[in-house]
């Protein structure tokens, strides 16, 4: 942090790749616009990363990095300091970048992002083997060098997936904080063994690994379908793999829908192969009405590498009560089964009750702390576990899924 705090002070002389220098201070960093203030009269200017020097292209990246671990530092003094943290870490990003609720948001029908996005090359460094690319709300850090327009290709999937999340009506904050100052890190890599030697699973498309909240998704290039050519990687849309996106979402998720108990496991994995089932082609997710998807997903084994849960139109459950307050360790032990009721229930109480009254009051009390029965209590609403029951199966039913609760 001591470089930091000098160079606040004195600034430092930048140098545009045509040799011109001037002295400024770094006020801000957003997509491949730097702001600086000019040392000389005090005002602040904007430019592009691209006009400026490799090595203060590598200066400017070197600060993002020390006022992010800073932020970090901060929340996490903050977060020994509050008396609930986890409700504390959302709440921070909410006050911190001034983001509001959206429970009473319409359902999104149609989510697209631009796929024309920018690209920018923050960094290549051949010794290190460190590659920095940046989208809009994403940072890839990658282990070869990529070309912007093969990066532009996979960057738009996860720019949607964040859109998506964003406007999805349950208060995901972390997929509403703007790119700028907080971007979703992505880790890529070269081949398979180096993905697996970081704790990639095999035979996966990528992975989230939750790192006390903020978390990073790894993913080997090949989900990507950037594939090695004769001169470097290209992109192969048919290649790439769809499965990505539950990750993906996993990552946009606040850690109160993701770590808390009576949520983590059905909802926050429900919620996940939610975003990942939803169709998606080319920068949209078709998000209007998806229930035959999920259907076909859960019941059967869908088509072109799209996997499913092959649970069949009729099966048992277990009891709520138990499937609900599950450990995540006891969830993930007959993961294709849970994974699959996980969804059904998460669509359930989404888009299959009266109305989302009942959904948004369990997200709510997860927000503000409650675990276990005490968070499912707000889902309940009065309702026991036998009430719910019934009705998950009697909504299900006439769409071609028999659940028996046992
Ligand atoms: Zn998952």
């Amino acid at each position: 942090m001591g470089a930091l705090l000098a160079d606040d002070v004195h600034g430092r002389v930048f140098t545009d790749t045509q040799g011109r220098k001037i002295q400024a201070e770094i006020v801000n960093l957003d997509g491949d616009r730097l702001m600086i203030k000019l040392q000389k009269t005090g005002k602040t200017a904007e430019v592009k990363m691209e006009i400026l020097s490799k090595a203060d292209r590598e200066y400017v990246m070197q600060w993002m990095r020390d006022k992010k671990a800073l932020a970090a530092q901060q929340r996490a003094h903050r977060h020994e300091h509050s008396q609930s943290g986890v409700n504390n870490h959302t709440s921070h990003l909410m006050t911190q970048y001034d983001l509001k609720e959206n429970y009473d948001a319409k359902w999104p029908r149609l989510v697209s992002t631009d796929i024309g996005i920018d690209i920018t090359v923050m960094s290549e460094d051949e010794n290190k083997r460190e590659f920095v690319y940046h989208s809009p709300n994403y940072e890839f850090v990658c282990d070869v060098k990529l070309t912007k327009n093969v990066v532009k290709k996979f960057a738009v999937m996860f720019e949607a997936t964040r859109e998506y999340c964003r406007l999805l009506p349950i208060s995901t904050m972390k997929a509403h904080v703007p790119g700028g100052e907080f971007r979703h890190k992505i880790l890529l890599f070269e081949d398979k063994e180096t993905y697996m030697q970081k704790g990639g699973m095999p035979g996966s498309a990528g992975v989230f690994v939750s790192r006390g909240g903020n978390g990073v998704v790894m993913v080997p290039l090949t989900s990507l379908g950037v594939i090695k050519g004769k001169a470097g990687y290209r992109y192969d849309y048919d290649k790439s793999n769809k499965t990505l996106t539950h990750e993906i979402a996993h990552q946009l998720t606040d850690i109160e829908y993701i770590s808390s108990p009576g949520s983590r496991g059905w909802f926050s994995e429900g919620l996940a192969e939610y975003v990942a089932v939803t169709p998606y082609r080319s920068g949209k997710f078709m998000a209007g009405s998806i229930l035959d998807e999920i259907r076909d997903y859960v019941t059967a084994y869908g088509e072109k590498g799209r996997g499913g849960r092959a649970l069949g139109e009729k099966f048992e459950a277990p009891d709520l009560e138990k499937y609900m307050l599950q450990s995540y360790e006891s969830f993930t032990q007959d993961a294709n089964f849970n994974y699959g009721l996980g969804l059904l229930m998460t669509y359930y109480i989404f888009h299959m009750e009266d109305d989302r009254t009942n959904a948004v009051a369990f997200l709510k009390a997860l927000k503000k702390g409650k675990r276990g029965q005490e968070a499912v209590d707000a889902l309940l609403n009065g309702r026991s576990y036998e009430q719910l029951e019934e009705q998950i199966a009697k909504a299900w039913k006439p769409r071609g899924v028999k659940i028996s609760f046992r």
